[in-house]
């Protein structure tokens, strides 16, 4: 059924998110029928721009970065309810303007002072916002109406900055109204490890240490930097992608079965997890995790320069492109369970995927066919290229001596389901407009993903370039990745060819 009745007003209105994404999902709202009749888009951002040339710039976004075909009469629609308003929190004013602005537009459009407000602008940009629409009035629910506030990642640069967010939203949102966003859980398949773990009576059962042998969650990219030297070279990849997204996919992996698909139980069993990661010393730090540069190479046909020779990159940056983490996770399910985790950048290939290794049959009754030589038993959740779920497993060759080779049986999405093109954001902020906050990260959950890094982050400080180790763009990696995880007496599952 369509939201409820809403204004959605958007801060960073002429930005880059707005155009690639925002907009392309909410005409693929539009296309389903999922928006409401009385509805509304203000755009908000400090450059002055005519209606006229916003409406211009949002009707190119959709001719370059739309997922489905446009329809004309769908994008007039759309385009009917949109306004500007020129502000920024620097300017007080503005946001009075802002607050008449949309009474007027909830007057006109019936859409009874429901708003959400999208902040889509640079991350120093969240905290005066909030500030602002609590100093004008914006913020507080009354009459039955509801305010609600989706916040962009990156939610903070550590544990203390995330707290330190977390209590500014707070001063002016109730946690019920905030909305922290991780666009991985916009995705399918992410949403289909839960499904696929608690509907189904297979998978639970050996859903533990006495089953499950190793865990493995690879992010890895052929992209290189590029032109995001500036803000990448402040980042690095365990803030860019370890607490947010791979850590939601170790916590759905990971968490105990919530009492029920509620957001409170769900994001409750989520934040537990994560909190029981812990790394007790610097020593331990360094001991569980790799950090790595990549060097000139050829990652995706592409030619790719040293790191540090990136526009905007500091010529001496530690920063690391690529981190690879050996994890436990101190609970009774999981004791003694190493989770390994990787993502970096200018790899040989790009793979999403979580990788779930059950233990091996404890002998071998065939001749000539020691435990060792059997395949694996790994259940492989892929996240990209290709959405789905495979098994692999021994199988007798056919003939008459037993041999015995390795097979899979794969689930893929696309041969199954007809999904609507999507560009993964229509699901929370169509979610967000009902209130449902389920996919949404909760303020517990984002800084008890901080609180699980922080030793890391801490510990390579210290550290300085001392164990930062290179890889050639278009390899799988460092070689000391690969010994993260030997030591452990594992192996990584190739990501190359
Ligand atoms: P962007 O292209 O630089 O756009 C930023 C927007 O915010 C502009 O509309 C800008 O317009 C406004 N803005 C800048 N400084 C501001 C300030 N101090 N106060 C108020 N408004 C300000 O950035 P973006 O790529 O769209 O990213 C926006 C947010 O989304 C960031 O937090 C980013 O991490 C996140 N994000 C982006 C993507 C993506 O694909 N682009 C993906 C995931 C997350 P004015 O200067 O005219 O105000």
């Amino acid at each position: 059924p369509p939201a409820d009745p809403c204004c959605f007003v958007v801060f960073g209105a002429s930005g880059d998110l707005t155009h690639r994404l925002l907009v392309p999902a909410l005409y693929n709202l539009a296309a389903a029928n999922l928006l409401p009749e009385a509805f509304s888009i203000v755009g908000v951002a400090r450059a002055e721009m005519s209606i006229e040339a916003f409406c211009e710039g949002l009707r190119e976004a959709l001719s370059k970065f739309a997922t489905r075909k446009v329809e004309p009469d769908v994008v007039e629609r759309l385009l009917a309810c949109v306004t500007y308003v020129q502000g920024g929190p620097e300017d007080e004013a503005s946001f009075d303007r802002l607050a008449e602005r949309l009474r007027a537009i909830e007057e006109k459009r019936g859409t009874r002072g429901n708003r959400l407000y999208y902040l889509a602008t640079p991350p120093t940009a969240f905290a005066p916002i909030a500030r602002a629409l609590g100093r004008t009035g914006l913020a507080a629910e009354e009459n039955g109406a509801w305010r609600r506030l989706i916040v962009e990642k990156p939610f903070g640069t550590d544990l203390a900055s995330a707290q330190a967010l977390n209590r500014e939203l707070l001063a002016v949102f109730e946690e019920h109204q905030i909305f922290r966003i991780d666009h991985y859980l916009g995705k399918e398949t992410v949403q289909n490890i839960m499904v696929m773990r608690f509907a189904n009576g297979l998978f639970e059962p050996i859903w533990n240490r006495d089953h499950i042998d190793q865990v493995q969650i690879t992010v890895a990219e052929t992209l290189p930097v590029g032109r995001r030297g500036k803000f990448y070279d402040a980042t690095g990849a365990l803030r860019d992608m370890v607490p947010n997204h791979l850590f939601q996919l170790l916590s759905l992996v990971a968490m105990e079965p919530p009492s029920r698909f509620d957001a409170r139980a769900v994001r409750s069993a989520k934040a537990a997890v994560l909190d029981e990661i812990k790394i007790e010393t610097t020593d331990e730090a360094l001991r569980r995790s790799v950090r790595a540069q990549y060097l000139a190479g050829t990652a995706g046909r592409e030619t790719v320069p040293d790191y540090r020779a990136t526009p905007d990159v500091a010529p001496g940056s530690t920063t690391e492109t690529y981190v690879a983490l050996g994890l436990t996770i101190d609970n009774w399910r999981w004791a003694g369970v190493p989770f390994f985790l990787r993502t970096g950048k200018a790899l040989c290939a790009r793979r999403s995927e979580i990788a779930i290794k059950f233990k091996q049959a404890p002998l071998s009754m065939f001749r000539h066919m020691p435990v060792e030589h059997l395949t694996e038993n790994f259940l492989t959740i892929g996240i990209a290229p290709e959405e789905g779920i495979s098994l692999q497993f021994n199988a007798k060759v056919p003939g008459p001596s037993v041999a015995i080779d390795g097979v899979d049986m794969t689930f893929r999405y696309k041969d199954h389901f007809e999904a609507a093109p999507s560009t993964g954001y229509e699901t929370l902020i169509y979610d967000c407009m009902i209130g449902d906050a389920i996919l949404f990260q909760r303020a517990d959950g984002v800084e008890a993903g901080w609180r699980a890094v922080q030793p890391f982050l801490d510990a390579w400080k210290q550290a300085g370039r001392d164990g930062l180790a290179t890889y050639t763009a278009g390899t799988d990696g460092p070689e000391e990745a690969h010994r993260l995880v030997g030591d452990h007496g594992r192996r990584w599952r190739p990501i190359c060819g």
